[in-house]
């Protein structure tokens, strides 16, 4: 029987993708919007792809009604292009993750599934050219809310739908690698695991305030432990 929902976010958590990602997106941008806007430097870390989208094209004086016309489309190239462009070595993943997954994988009293900023296809992807996307039945993602706040119950409503288990309480474990993984924990009292292999060290996360921070998850056994608690 299931006691733990644990929810994965993908970037700076399980992989790092090599500058592709925003290639992608900056490619997409122009095919669509005409301008890339602040797409080159833009603060991607912890946001959905689809706000990344929206914040990124009002810095060029668009009116969201206008961004809105051409979302569907720009979103539609940016997973063609990344897709197309993305091969296994542009994929790092980090300590410890191959190890701690199959370790989750294994324990059946482990539900797996991803929370992450990333629309669904192109976050597919990122996981599929390591071969880690096995392990994620399903998720929460971009497509499925307009908030980052939102997703933690969506991924335990597919979760429901899954198994007939509602989990609640601490028994939803989130780790992320940003305050936007920290906070979206909070919304539903869920069990929060920072990781500092993304943009912002330990110290930094911990002034989030997660239930635990890890430098990365090379010791297996203390983050299995974590989660597991
Ligand atoms: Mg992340």
């Amino acid at each position: 029987m299931p006691k733990k929902l644990v929810l994965f976010d993908i970037d700076g958590t399980l992989v790092r993708v090599r500058g592709i990602s925003r290639q992608s997106l900056i490619d997409a941008l122009r095919e669509v919007f005409g301008t890339e806007g602040s797409a080159a430097t833009h603060n991607f870390a912890g946001k959905l792809d689809s706000v990344i989208i929206k914040e990124v094209m009002r810095t060029t004086g668009l009116n969201d009604r206008d961004i809105q016309k051409g979302f569907e489309e720009a979103k539609r190239r940016y997973i063609q292009n990344f897709k197309e462009h993305a091969r296994r070595e542009h994929i790092e993943v980090m300590a410890g993750i191959y190890e701690l997954v199959e370790k989750l994988a294994r324990e059946e009293s482990v539900v797996l599934a991803l929370l992450t900023g990333n629309f669904e296809e192109s976050g597919r992807h990122k996981l599929a050219l390591p071969e880690l996307n096995d392990y994620f039945a399903f998720g929460a993602f971009a497509d499925d809310a307009d908030t980052r706040n939102a997703l933690p119950a969506v991924a335990v409503q597919r979760a429901f739908e899954q198994t007939g288990i509602r989990f609640t309480g601490k028994d939803v474990v989130i780790i992320g690698d940003t305050e936007h993984d920290v906070n979206c924990a909070k919304v539903l009292n869920s069990k929060c695991i920072a990781v500092a292999t993304g943009h912002y060290t330990v110290s930094q996360l911990q002034a989030f305030n997660p239930d635990y921070t890890f430098e990365n998850f090379a010791n297996v056994e203390t983050a299995f432990e974590a989660i597991m608690s």
